[in-house]
């Protein structure tokens, strides 16, 4: 079966986050066993009751507890949801050299490919151990790459992390932090001021310290990224209930991306610091913080073999990305990680999505060429 009859397979199962992965999981399964792959499933329930299963295939390996591999792909089998709307969704289609579909392109392009990549190699000639790796949940938070962390559920020395790079080999990823900040006042009739304590003017004294903090923050610079330094927003606001009641709470998001090698909770620290000197100023000022994500970047050295290897094979140097990936989780696995994919992110998530068919071809040799140089 052709790398694109593949795709055309994967993109046909709907694996929208919310719904259960377990049909993608079934056919990832049949497949890789086909190509005489071990196989271990590791299901979990979502946050909502909802079934969700991690698959690791292995070659050259058993499952114990202390599998470890030379090589792992890993790819995640969700996908962000489509518009009732948009009838290619999941049935892709080719024009002009592109492959239309949700998914087409982040991330089942990769995973399409790794499986023909498997397929158009004598596996028994492989002296060091391979493994696939098909996570569930990335889209909403790297739930299953955590989970698999958490549970050590293997080790690898290298590994390919599937997103849409347009081939090019990214070596370090920023990291990926979210907090509710809540402030509460004391309620009043606005005519009199005095008789409440405005939660919006607390929160908008909060937000002008983190803006000096973010200022603060650019003098850290890691240079291979852009911009160099850990970035934040205020994404979210929302406080008061009436023009003319003097608000009794306001919230609001703050989201970060710390640079790898920087604590995601650093910027946690400088807030706490900002809230201690608010509390100085106005004993009444009462906020409360909701740390939900401190998720850390990631970075492979220029000089890992991985890296070298892959710039050599897809002929593009090698590159950073600003967005959230399971190459951080993989780097917990004690893997040096390198994502890299067919298709482009900047197309990724929207309506018309789409991978192109020779970028995809191409990922097969590069994978391909990948594991005979690693583990042959
Ligand atoms: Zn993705």
């Amino acid at each position: 079966m052709t790398e694109h009859e593949t795709l055309a397979q994967l993109v046909a199962i709907d694996s929208v986050s919310s719904r259960s992965n377990a049909g993608i999981i079934n056919y990832l399964e049949r497949r890789c066993e086909s190509t005489g792959l071990r196989v271990k499933r590791l299901p979990y329930m979502d946050a909502n009751g909802v079934e969700k299963i991690n698959l690791i295939a292995l070659s050259g390996a058993e499952f114990s507890e202390k599998t470890a591999v030379e090589l792992a792909l890993v790819g995640h089998t969700d996908t962000v949801p489509y518009d009732p709307n948009w009838h290619e969704a999941l049935q892709l289609t080719e024009r002009e050299g592109k492959l239309f579909g949700r998914g087409a392109c982040d991330t089942k392009a990769f995973i399409a490919a790794s499986l023909t990549a498997i397929a158009n190699i004598k596996l028994e000639d492989l002296h060091r151990p391979l493994a696939l790796i098909f996570t569930a949940d990335e889209e909403i938070g790297l739930i299953g790459a955590k989970r698999l962390a958490e549970a050590r559920a293997m080790q690898s020395r290298y590994a390919i992390v599937g997103e849409p790079t347009s081939l090019r080999p990214m070596r370090a990823g920023k990291g990926y932090c979210l907090a509710d900040i809540i402030i509460k006042g004391r309620e009043a009739h606005s005519a009199y001021p005095a008789l409440g304590s405005s939660a919006v003017f607390g929160a908008a004294r909060l937000i002008a310290a983190l803006e000096n903090i973010s200022g603060q923050l650019e003098a850290e610079q890691h240079p291979a990224f852009d911009p160099a330094y850990t970035t934040l927003n205020v994404g979210l606001l929302h406080g008061g209930t009436a023009k003319n009641v003097i608000a009794g709470e306001c919230r609001f998001t703050l989201e970060w991306r710390p640079i790898p090698g920087q604590d995601p909770r650093r910027l946690l620290d400088l807030l706490d610091q900002a809230i201690d000197e608010e509390k100085r100023r106005d004993p009444d000022f009462v906020c409360e913080v909701d740390a939900s994500r401190a998720d850390e970047g990631f970075e492979t050295s220029l000089s890992s073999i991985l890296v070298t290897m892959l710039e050599e094979l897809t002929g593009n140097e090698p590159g950073t990305v600003a967005f959230g990936t399971e190459a951080a989780q993989m780097t917990e696995l004690g893997a040096e990680a390198v994502v890299l994919g067919p298709g482009d992110i900047r197309v990724a998530h929207r309506t018309g999505e789409f991978v192109p068919a020779a970028e995809l071809t191409a990922c097969v040799k590069i994978l391909q060429q990948a594991i005979q140089r690693l583990c042959a």
